[in-house]
């Protein structure tokens, strides 16, 4: 292997693995060597190294990270904000019009950015699962959110609804798409066909072109706030 980036390869030894397995997530920019239990590593590194030019590929397709900065815009919902940085003592971070704006020490820029976005997620999700249990005819117990790197909602026999927060970074109909999906799984606790008919029932629209964009997508709004200062 590239030993150079030895450091972004995860290498894990699985009881089960018949074989070596490598692969690469894009949202986490990080490889995957999966190594059979017993088996040597020199070998397995070995054959990770003949894979060196598919890893190559692979991080030429990372998205690029988007770092929350003053002056970096950022899609939320359906609107593009600007992190406007104003002089002065520390105060509440501010939606006005299309600026995020927020004064106090620079340093603290992307940790409060990161909580209004989470704030913001929160507010969007709670009402739109709301409005969506209320035409499904079923109860939510709670509606949470969380930053996993895999799921964009989960939906617990309890009742209870997760979400990633950074649904707020995809549009609008993407966001709603999604929580379509969790909410009928309040009835249908599979992906079934009538499960299926629940979800583009409810939205009112075919939710397939809403999964295809997080597929495609999903992966850059692990960048957002990647990469920012302190
Ligand atoms: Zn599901």
């Amino acid at each position: 292997m590239d030993t150079g980036r030895m450091d972004d390869l995860d290498i894990v030894r699985h009881p089960t693995a018949r074989r070596c397995t490598l692969s690469f997530d894009l949202a986490s920019g990080r490889a995957r060597l999966v190594v059979p239990k017993r088996a040597a590593l020199k070998p397995a590194l070995a054959w990770a190294a003949g894979k060196a030019d598919w890893l190559a590929e692979q991080r030429a397709r990372l998205p690029a990270p988007c770092p929350f900065v003053p002056g970096a815009t950022i899609a939320v919902a359906d609107a593009v904000l600007t992190i406007a940085h104003e002089a002065g003592a520390r105060r509440a971070v501010l939606r006005d019009g299309d600026r995020l704006s927020l004064a106090g020490p620079v340093e603290t820029i992307p940790r409060r950015v990161e909580a209004w976005l989470r704030r913001t997620a929160l507010d969007l999700l709670a009402r739109e699962t709301a409005e969506f249990a209320a035409k499904a005819g079923v109860t939510v117990s709670q509606v949470a959110i969380g930053d996993p790197r895999r799921r964009w909602g989960s939906c617990a026999s309890s009742g209870a609804i997760r979400y990633s927060w950074r649904l707020v970074l995809a549009p609008g109909w993407v966001r709603r798409a999604t929580v379509a999906h969790e909410v009928a799984h309040r009835v249908h606790m599979n992906h079934g066909p009538a499960f299926h008919a629940l979800v583009a029932t409810l939205l009112g629209e075919d939710p397939t072109p809403a999964r295809a964009w997080l597929r495609e997508h999903g992966a850059a709004l692990h960048w957002v706030g990647r990469g920012s200062p302190g």
